[in-house]
């Protein structure tokens, strides 16, 4: 089962999740860059750091959940996919 054949079985599961994010936790050190620009995607530990290797985002929180991954200094945030169609009308897979 690929990427993508898991991300249609989530959105199946999760009517209403728009993307799927992977984090790298390894590579996050805590600049608290993503919380700050989509407070409502990226939610950091006690510690400070974005600790949750996935993230379903629903539709509603797309683009703030674009403009945290754009804002990680350390490109630890990855999009994995999107939901069909939203992607010049085609289905991708990494
Ligand atoms: S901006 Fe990147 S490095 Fe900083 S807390 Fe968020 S995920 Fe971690």
């Amino acid at each position: 089962m690929g990427v993508t054949d898991d991300f249609e079985n989530a959105s199946k599961a999760l009517p209403g999740v728009a993307m799927k994010i992977r984090v790298e936790t390894e590579k996050c050190c805590g600049h608290a860059r993503c919380a700050s620009v989509a407070p409502e995607v990226y939610i950091l530990s006690d510690t400070g750091y974005l600790s949750t290797p996935e993230i379903l985002v629903p539709d509603g929180l797309v683009i703030q959940a674009r403009r945290g991954a754009r804002a990680c200094p350390e490109r630890c945030i990855v999009i994995e996919n999107e939901t069909l169609g939203r992607v010049s009308g085609a289905a991708y897979s990494r």
